[in-house]
């Protein structure tokens, strides 16, 4: 089987490039080895406004959960720091399938239950993972969206080795919420915890760096004993989830034929864990530098455009969250909301 362009992973990244390539008039065929896309999800959902702009169609009705104002930070040390966080909290099972619907109707070729296994004389080598059929495919180009623990960086070159593990329980909200919370606490190393809301439900959830030799599970079960003391949420675990986010930062983006998107490219924050905006926004970068036959172009556009931030951000969860004391000092220069995160590297 002959394609113009293989994407592999249907996540926000993988269903844009396949999206943009098939509107394009490429002949693409998009493998993912889950059932269904979007499903399970493993994400707290939050995207910024600005995505909305930009991609108008990624927002039918009922994809976002609700819209929200803030980001409301509560400190070890007693403050509450409030920074502007305009977005959506979404209903990623229905954002992730709308994005891969829109490219199936621009004609791209979906298969599920379909497992990239690696290369072979030239080919792709992928396997149905109920039949165990194998399939050689060839493409011009090669659009790498799998995700954090990506098979194609592994066998290609650089790849992450460094992650923020994660568990997250989906639970009632006890009040109207229209911002996001995070929590920084001392039992919670490395990372942060969250409180996103979504309606009358929250994705309460912790990251840690596993640096420190603690199971997330039990950072998780603490955290939420604390917020449901608290009144934020009750006790009763609707969904559980949990993932790998990247935090090293980017991986090179381009070799040879094979563009890598998202997080497989290493382009999530490596302190926020944010990536669903870049990795759709990669996504377009690498749709387009293949269009216009210019692969080169998408390394510099992707490097150009997320570089500084997400390689900083990554100097600086080595410089700083290796350790975890003194916490007063190191999470303002870590976070976001802190005017000293933007004044020391
Ligand atoms: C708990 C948690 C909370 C998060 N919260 C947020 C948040 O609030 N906001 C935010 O912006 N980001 C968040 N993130 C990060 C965000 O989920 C990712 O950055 C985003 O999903 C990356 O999109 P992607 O398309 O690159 O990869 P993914 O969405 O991971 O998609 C990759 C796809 O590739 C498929 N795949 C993997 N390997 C193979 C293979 N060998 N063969 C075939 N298919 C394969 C997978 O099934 C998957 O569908 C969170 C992550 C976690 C774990």
């Amino acid at each position: 089987m002959k394609f113009d362009v293989l994407v592999i992973g249907a996540g926000p990244g993988g269903a844009t490039a396949s999206y943009l390539l098939s509107k394009a008039g490429l002949k693409v065929l998009t493998v993912d080895f889950k059932r269904e896309v979007g499903s399970p999800v493993q994400c707290a959902e939050f995207v910024p406004i600005q995505i909305s702009y930009q991609f108008p169609e990624y927002f039918p009705q009922g994809s976002v959960a609700q819209k929200v104002k803030d980001m409301v930070h509560f400190t070890p040390w007693g403050d509450v720091v409030s920074m502007p966080s305009e977005g959506f909290v979404l209903n990623r099972r229905i954002f992730d399938k709308n994005i891969m619907e829109l490219a199936c109707k621009e004609g791209a070729i979906l298969k599920l239950r379909t497992r990239f296994t690696g290369f072979e004389n030239g080919s792709v080598v992928l396997e149905h993972i109920d039949t165990r059929q194998r399939l050689s495919v060839k493409a011009d180009f090669i659009v790498a969206a799998d995700g954090a623990r990506s098979k194609i960086a592994k066998l290609t070159g650089q790849h992450t080795q460094n992650f923020l593990t994660t568990a997250q329980f989906t639970m009632p909200l006890n009040k109207v919420l229209s911002d996001l919370i995070i929590y920084f606490r001392d039992y919670i190393p490395g990372g942060y915890g969250w409180i996103f809301p979504k309606g009358k439900l929250a994705n309460v959830g912790v990251g840690i760096d596993p640096y420190y030799p603690i199971n997330v599970m039990s950072v998780l079960k603490r955290f939420v004993e604390e917020v449901t003391s608290e009144g934020w949420v009750s006790r009763k675990i609707l969904e559980r989830t949990g993932g790998w986010i990247p935090a090293e930062g980017i991986k090179n983006p381009l070799r040879k034929n094979i563009l890598l998107v998202g997080d497989a490219g290493g382009f999530c924050h490596p302190i926020t864990g944010g990536g669903i905006a870049n990795a759709i926004l990669t996504g377009r970068m690498a749709a387009e530098a293949i269009i216009n036959e210019d692969t080169e172009d998408y390394e510099e556009e992707s490097l150009d455009t997320f570089g500084d931030s997400l390689n900083r951000a990554a100097q600086k969860r080595v410089k700083y969250m290796k350790s975890w004391d003194n916490l007063d000092h190191i999470i303002p220069r870590t976070w976001i909301a802190f005017d000293e995160y933007w004044k020391e590297d």
